[in-house]
């Protein structure tokens, strides 16, 4: 895990850092302690890797943070081959996919979200909206759509034909009780690969915080949920306090994974909240989860399927932090190995998540 301490590691030229033309040397700014100066800095879920490579450049720039943010989350929405946001998410139980995104500004501690909204692209700009041009914090489902739609954004259907086969796949293979039967021939989705997950690998979404030029924080947090969900449910995602959170004084922090776990836990706020307290997010993170494993184990007293049969949780769950000096951590507990990162010392790379173990 980067510590994001100093570390003797050649400085990378402007051109390697943004693929561009002009060789600008680019080194890591420090301060006379050791410790790094707050450069701008992304920090967010692997599949956020492309999009930081897209926006970063305008962070380093001195963008507003919260615009970079959703400019990386943005690239996820339209990639109809990520099955966890967007377009091509997967959908719920009924076939319909269902979005949840919200967004929040340090800078002016305000936030916004839309939940369980469908037909709509790019929910985070929508969240934003709702920010910006209402004085509420969450709008979902039809009203969510409608204000959408005031807005401009267009009426987009966002299940895709691979989608819709693995949700019929789902659909076939949940029961021998009813009268849904699997065809005979090997069906066309598992020859391209397309596999129904488990029950605690429906999960997915994308989540990035920022750090501007200025020092200045921001973050969002978008996604198609649980995949199957019952119609109607919202996760973490568009939760203030459990699938992102930040402050200006203490960082900035969003989730992926089980969002039931995010929400009793209250997550990203106790990330940051930690982070207040004077911890490195990475130390931060870690105790969230050590949290969770704990409130996870009261839970199976009448949910036994949480924890697999050693005791230890059954899904997996990942935080993303950053404080304000641009420290960072991406912190799992089982799940995916990596988090994407972009920061003046290395440009967007993905990094190993730290993970508690058993
Ligand atoms: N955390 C989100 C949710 O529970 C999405 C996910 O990662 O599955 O809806």
């Amino acid at each position: 895990m980067n510590t994001n301490e100093p570390a003797p590691r050649p400085s990378l030229s402007r051109r390697e850092l943004l693929g561009g033309t002009v060789a600008l040397p680019l080194v890591a700014p420090m301060i006379r302690t050791g410790k790094r100066t707050p450069g701008p800095t992304l920090v967010g879920s692997s599949n956020g890797l492309d999009g930081m490579r897209k926006a970063y450049p305008a962070l380093l720039e001195g963008s507003h943070p919260l615009d970079v943010a959703i400019e990386v989350v943005k690239v996820q929405e339209a990639d109809p081959t990520d099955h966890s946001v967007g377009l091509g998410g997967l959908p719920n139980e009924d076939g319909v996919v269902s979005l949840d995104s919200a967004c929040m500004d340090a800078e002016t501690h305000n936030s916004g979200a839309v939940a369980a909204i469908e037909n709509i692209l790019h929910p985070c700009e929508v969240a934003r909206l709702v920010m910006e041009r209402t004085d509420h914090c969450l709008i979902v489902g039809k009203g969510a759509y409608e204000f959408a739609r005031m807005h401009g954004h267009p009426h987009t259907e966002l299940l895709t034909e691979e989608a819709r086969r693995i949700w019929l796949r789902w659909k076939e293979t949940m029961s021998d009780r009813d009268d849904r039967l699997v065809p005979a021939t090997r069906p066309e989705e598992e020859k391209h690969g397309a596999i129904v997950p488990s029950r605690f690998e429906r999960h997915g979404t994308i989540h990035c915080s920022a750090l501007s030029k200025g020092g200045k924080l921001a973050c969002t947090t978008t996604t198609s949920g649980l995949a199957f969900k019952i119609p109607g449910r919202v996760g973490d995602s568009p939760i203030v306090g459990a699938g992102l959170y930040c402050d200006q004084e203490a960082g900035s922090a969003g989730s992926t994974g089980r969002g039931e776990a995010a929400i009793l836990s209250n997550g990203s706020f106790a990330c940051v909240e930690m982070m207040r307290s004077g911890m490195h997010p990475k130390d931060a993170g870690i105790e969230v989860l050590r949290r969770i494993v704990r409130q996870a184990r009261r839970a199976a007293g009448w949910q036994p399927s949480l924890l697999r049969e050693d005791g230890w949780p059954a899904f997996s769950i990942q935080f993303y932090l950053l404080d304000p000096t641009g420290r960072y951590a991406g912190v799992t507990l089982g799940g995916p190995a990596k988090f994407a990162v972009a920061d003046p010392e290395g440009g967007p790379r993905v990094e190993d998540l730290e993970r508690l173990e058993p």
